[in-house]
């Protein structure tokens, strides 16, 4: 590891305690620490927010701009070495400001050093103990799992932001059978290098496993870690380096592990499009074919209110009807994607399911249609138009339909998709965050989206039988959800007995094949004039 990784925590650290003692001595609630060196890599500011301190990786000026002083003073080690400088921004009078500013920089600097020396330490037992991986110059696997376990909990302790990064090297199995080791030992040394310079020093990265290399990222915001990911990109295919890349936020409720695992899974869909994609290219070609006959169509699932079994709204979910029977998404979807295909695919799905929702609606009046949209598609129209334009065709109110955005797709958003989704939310038409809890979307994607409401994802639908800790976690994105006023509904409900938890713990609505499998429009009507649940 770098020195730079050394500084940065041991800074951190120093300002922690620092920020202690003062959360004691004085009323700290004006104060902006920052620390900044000459290249201004190593900055971080800690400002002590209601009451939270919290250390930012970006030196955020404006936080203490409108404070009257501005006051800058060197931070030395105790032995004279320059270590950064202080800014403090003080609401006393200036002389007050300034003497705060000397005592902190000096307490700074002593504790800092300490730090430093505390690191050294710890970097050369590493070495010692093996922790250091030779080819990569990055952490072991068992240095990752110790870092895991000290940063789950002071991210814990300190309610602090986290994501981590995972780096999976393509085919590094079958150039080391076929090329020999050497080939495949040199892709891992070029990426460790990626890693080490686009973190900068700032970020733990590990060797995880043979292939697979691990950051952990603290304290980065939403736009921080697109930066990350994106540069890591860049990199990496400029070193010709061929990976797969997962970039995952950390979540209070299931912390860095779960992190991980929603990493490991962006990975593995990462390799199956690109198996899918090299498949076979005559797929293609019969699936435009096939979206030009109308062959692919809508399907239809239920969303029920779990108390009374009644439908409430009807989720439009693509069928390829093809020569050899009904396939579904995960066989088409891929490849649709590829041939830029999903705005035309939007498209059709949502005319179709308009057009049966007006006869539906004849049974049920206020029935809902939840079509999925995908942001990276190029609708023949925009967005907006499309919507616009179908509903007008058949002669329904925005109200009655809703979109499903999935998490996935929510980090990063282009601004002109933002522009169009929210004009799509002020005409009337409903936005559910779809896959809530599998992705990206961080309480500031719900502030920031004109979402009415989020769908759970059903691995934890399924949670909710297992016991009091996992259930905990949909409790809480349950609580959550209703606090901000949004509505929740809980997919994959396979059993009564989950039905019955998830009830209890406030879900109102839901849906899955304990109601309803997906279905052409023509069985539908059945179910639409029964009630779903039987008791309540
Ligand atoms: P999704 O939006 O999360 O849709 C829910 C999926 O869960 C559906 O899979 C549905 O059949 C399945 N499901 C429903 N109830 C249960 C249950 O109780 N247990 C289990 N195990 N599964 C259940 P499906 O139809 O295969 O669709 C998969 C995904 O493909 C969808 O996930 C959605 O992301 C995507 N998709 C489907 N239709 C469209 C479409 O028209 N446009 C776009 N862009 N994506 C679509
Ligand atoms: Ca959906
Ligand atoms: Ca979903």
């Amino acid at each position: 590891m770098s020195h730079g990784t050394h500084l940065e925590s041991a800074f951190t650290r120093a300002a922690h305690a620092v920020l202690d003692h003062l959360a004691i001595t004085s009323g700290l609630s004006t104060w902006a620490l920052c620390r900044t060196d000459p290249t201004g890599s190593h900055t971080l500011v800690v400002v002590d927010h209601h009451q939270i301190v919290r250390p930012h990786t970006t030196i955020d000026e404006p936080l203490g701009a409108d404070a009257p002083h501005r006051i800058v003073e060197p931070i030395t080690f105790p032995n004279g070495q320059y270590f950064g400088e202080m800014v403090g921004y003080g609401s006393h009078s200036r002389e007050v400001t300034h003497a705060q500013v000397q005592v902190l920089a000096s307490l700074l600097g002593a504790l800092a050093a300490a730090e430093v020396a505390l690191a050294t330490e710890r970097r050369e037992s590493q070495l010692r103990d093996g922790l250091l991986d030779p080819l990569t110059g990055l952490a072991t696997r068992q240095g990752w799992e110790q870092r895991i376990r000290s940063d789950e909990q002071f991210c814990r302790e300190f309610g602090e932001t986290a994501a981590v990064l995972v780096i999976e090297l393509d085919e590094l199995k079958r150039s080391n059978e076929t090329q020999g080791h050497s080939v495949g030992d040199e892709q891992l040394r070029l990426a460790g290098t990626v890693l080490r310079e686009v973190l900068g020093g700032h970020h733990f990265a590990a060797r995880i496993t043979g292939d697979r290399l691990g950051a952990l990222m603290i304290g980065v915001n939403d736009h921080e870690m697109g930066e990350l990911e994106r540069t890591t990109r860049q990199a990496l295919a400029a070193a010709e380096v061929s990976a797969a890349i997962g970039v995952v936020r950390r979540r209070p409720e299931t912390g860095l592990s779960g992190a991980m695992a929603a990493a490991d899974e962006i990975i593995e869909q990462t390799h199956a499009v690109e198996r899918v994609a090299v498949a076979d290219a005559g797929h293609v070609a019969a699936l435009m074919d096939a979206m030009d006959r109308g062959a692919i169509r809508a399907y239809f699932q239920p969303i029920v209110d779990l108390r009374t079994g009644e439908v409430v709204a009807l989720e439009a979910l693509a069928r390829w009807q093809s020569a050899d029977g009904v396939r579904e998404p995960d066989q088409f979807l891929p490849q649709l994607q590829q041939a830029g295909l999903l705005g035309a695919l939007f498209d059709r799905i949502l005319d179709d399911g308009l057009e049966k929702l007006v006869e539906f609606r004849r049974v049920s009046p206020n029935l809902q249609l939840a079509v999925n949209f995908e942001f990276d598609t190029k609708p023949v129209n925009s967005l907006i138009d499309t919507v616009r334009d179908r509903l007008a065709r058949h002669n329904l109110p925005p109200s009655a339909l809703s979109l499903e955005l999935s998490e996935r797709q929510t980090f990063e958003l282009p601004v002109d998709v933002l522009h169009e989704l929210f004009a799509v939310a002020e005409m009337g038409v409903q936005l559910m965050l779809d896959d809530f809890g599998t992705g990206f979307a961080s309480l500031e994607t719900l502030t920031t989206l004109p979402v009415t409401g989020v769908k759970l994802d059903r691995r934890f639908t399924g949670q909710v039988v297992h016991g009091e800790r996992e259930s905990i976690v949909v409790k809480a994105m349950i609580a959550l959800a209703a606090e901000t006023g949004l509505t929740v509904i809980a997919e994959g409900i396979e059993t009564q007995l989950q039905c019955d938890r998830l009830v209890r713990m406030g879900c109102r609505l839901g849906q899955g094949y304990l109601f309803a499998l997906p279905q052409p429009a023509d069985s539908l009507a059945t179910v639409l004039s029964a009630p779903l649940v039987s008791t309540f």
